[in-house]
């Protein structure tokens, strides 16, 4: 299997602030990597203007770009009021991902999904990837999160495509224009003097260049597996935590 350093990416979602750190973290190590956004930010790499729910837009930026593995983080921000817009993007354009992904032969794809498409509203402890969706999502946003990153694992193997999702917890760190954004607005809205609970609630939080570390090793981790080597997976999961 050729070794990560030999792929060409495609970073889907690459002017964002998550992209952006994995296009960095990619150039740090000399890899040959695009962009494709709606937006053109930051980097002097090349760049495709696509919207991935066209699947003709993502298919032609593979084929121009010669990827070989696509790192899929486009998404509309969580807390929209707008339904239709993710599903539309996470889902349709998910689908358009997958689909330009097998047509162009490309062979790996990392998705960014989100811790939150397995909250519940109810406290989660010491969980890890075997846990499901919750039956309903706590919103939209994470309906279709869920809905993209089934569809991603479920393609995995198929047309020489391999695949893989990541489950983020909230990102932090330079570049961030959510959190302390948001953060500084409840302040400037003087809404900081409410508690939900009784001050004890924990959050798990994830430093950027960490996340964008992660959706390397598993684009390098990524490659089929032998039945032996599925069988000593399995074996070790019997020993991890029970759910
Ligand atoms: P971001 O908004 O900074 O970046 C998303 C990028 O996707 C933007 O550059 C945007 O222009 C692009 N994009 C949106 N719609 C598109 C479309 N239709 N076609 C092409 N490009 C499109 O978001 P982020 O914080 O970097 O998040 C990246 C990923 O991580 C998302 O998938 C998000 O769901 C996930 N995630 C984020 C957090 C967080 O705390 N920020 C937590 C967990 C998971």
């Amino acid at each position: 299997m050729a070794a990560s350093s030999r792929d060409v990416y495609l970073v889907i979602g690459g002017s964002g602030f998550l992209g952006r750190h994995i296009v960095d973290a990619l150039l740090a190590r000399n890899d040959a990597v695009s962009v494709f956004d709606i937006v053109q930010r930051h980097h002097d790499v090349p760049f495709y203007s696509g919207d991935i729910s066209e699947e003709g837009q993502v298919s032609d930026a593979l084929r121009k770009s010669g990827a070989t593995c696509i790192i899929h983080t486009a998404s509309p921000p969580h807390g929209m009021d707008d339904p239709a817009l993710y599903w539309k993007v996470n889902v349709d354009g998910t689908k358009a991902v997958i689909a330009a992904a097998v047509a162009t032969g490309v062979s790996k794809l990392v998705y960014t999904s989100s811790a939150g498409v397995v909250f519940n509203g109810e406290s989660l402890i010491n969980v890890d990837e075997r846990l499901p969706p919750p039956p309903k999502a706590m919103d939209a946003y994470n309906e279709s999160k869920a809905k993209a990153e089934e569809m991603v694992l479920e393609a995995n193997g198929k047309g020489g495509l391999y695949t893989v999702a990541l489950r983020p917890a909230g990102l932090f760190g330079p570049g961030d224009r959510q959190l302390i954004a948001g953060l500084y607005e409840v302040y400037q809205n003087g809404q900081t003097h409410y508690q939900i609970g009784d001050n004890t609630n924990l959050f798990d939080w994830t430093y950027i260049e960490n996340a964008a570390y992660a959706h390397l090793l598993a684009a390098d981790r990524l490659r089929p597996l032998s039945p032996e080597e599925v069988a000593e997976l399995k074996e070790q999961l019997q020993y991890a935590l029970p759910y």
